[in-house]
């Protein structure tokens, strides 16, 4: 495994768990530490900022900047991870060619069926783990977008390598790294262009906020993206802004916590008779264990694991859980699980298959739940 960079800001070179609490803060006597929730639209004239469609506000610019620096990039909030998605992949043109993995996050998936089926773009479906075909898409497609890890099968892509390889020039390399956050890897420094962020997930952290993070190093396209959240409406409130600059200050602390539960978890349930199969990045018997090695520093908090037994034994477990709460959404402190084929459009995953967003509870509570939820639900 490698170790991150450090982060350079003005004043010195911290760490970015230091960064997290420190950075983007007020400084002057007198003012409050935390940069205030600016509930605003309008602002007396003349001014930079006079709308805030256009460049947020005071509050949503300390949320950029905490969690641009975090990669050594700049940041643009939204009002959701998929108004975040939906600025990078809009700007593709008619005619275009877009390489996407073949199951990607389901509102992903729902944007490019609809132009694919409007005849505006050419879609390249590329299994996440097939790395010599990303690879050659880079020399054909307009846009590479990558998920990794991807939803529910936690496979890891191959990242250094295909962010790496030649392209043709304009092609561009988006990562939805919502899964990992900064904590867990950097997209920008391995090579690509934009880094997606649900900020709803773990940046937020408390399931408290829906909000979405690009992260840029080139200024062309920071502008791009500036204007592109202007025309369609996509920024960020103030009241999300400031809940997710609260929540992500905690986010090193958090990540380290529910990372260390994840692996613990991973391990126990890999060698549960009641469990079939599970996936999660850490395993040395996972598929794409070998890539995430490579470069994620820890594997994150999200697994999946495959029960014996019945769909609806699947189901049952996560109904009967106490502490591990039934939910589809992840990233919070607290620990959610679902069955993940039945949601709509995922019928394709293994049917006993549930999905597992581990928070920072107590391990052996987490495991008490888990173990008590499966004994209960045997006959199933
Ligand atoms: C939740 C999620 C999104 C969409 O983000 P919203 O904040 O719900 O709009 C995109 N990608 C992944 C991997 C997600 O988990």
């Amino acid at each position: 495994m490698t170790t991150l960079p450090t982060v350079s800001t003005d004043a010195a070179v911290m760490q970015p768990e230091t960064w997290l609490i420190s950075g983007a803060r007020n400084r002057q006597p007198g003012e409050p530490l935390n940069v205030a929730p600016q509930l605003a639209s309008n602002f007396y004239l003349p001014a930079d900022r006079d709308y805030s469609r256009a460049k947020g506000t005071e509050t949503s610019e300390a949320l950029e900047l905490l969690m641009g620096r975090l990669e050594a990039g700049r940041a643009l909030a939204f009002s959701s991870g998929m108004a975040a998605a939906a600025a990078v992949l809009n700007r593709l043109p008619a005619g275009a060619t877009l390489a996407l993995p073949v199951d990607p996050y389901h509102g992903v998936k729902g944007l490019a069926l609809e132009a694919e089926a409007q005849g505006r773009w050419n879609i390249q479906r590329i299994e996440l783990d097939n790395t010599a075909a990303w690879i050659s898409a880079a020399q054909t497609a307009d846009l590479l977008w990558l998920e990794t890890p991807e939803n529910p099968l936690m496979t890891v892509a191959d990242l250094p390598a295909i962010c790496g390889a030649n392209r043709r020039t304009g092609t561009l390399i988006a990562v939805d790294s919502t899964f990992a956050t900064p904590m867990v890897q950097r997209p920008l420094d391995l090579g690509a262009d934009i880094v997606m962020h649900s900020a709803t997930k773990f940046i937020g952290g408390h399931s408290d906020l829906l909000a979405g993070l690009l992260i840029v190093r080139d200024d062309a396209l920071f502008d791009e993206f500036t204007e592109r959240r202007l025309l369609h409406g996509g920024t960020i409130g103030a009241l999300e802004a400031f809940l997710a600059t609260r929540g992500a200050r905690t986010l090193a602390l958090r990540m380290d916590k529910a990372q260390a539960n994840a692996t613990e978890l991973a391990h126990r349930l890999d060698e549960c008779s009641d469990v079939a199969r599970v996936r999660f990045p850490g395993l040395p018997s996972h598929d794409t264990h070998a890539n995430a090695a490579k470069f994620m520093v820890g594997w994150g908090a999200m697994m999946s694991f495959e029960v014996t037994g019945s769909a609806g034994r699947a189901t049952a477990v996560c109904e009967q859980a106490q502490i591990i709460n039934h939910a589809t959404s992840l990233g919070g402190v607290e620990s959610t699980m679902e069955r993940r084929a039945a949601v709509a459009g995922q019928e394709t995953i293994p049917p006993t298959l549930i999905r597992f967003s581990v928070g920072c509870e107590d391990v052996d509570d987490l495991w008490a739940d888990l173990s008590q939820a499966l004994e209960a639900t045997r006959t199933r």
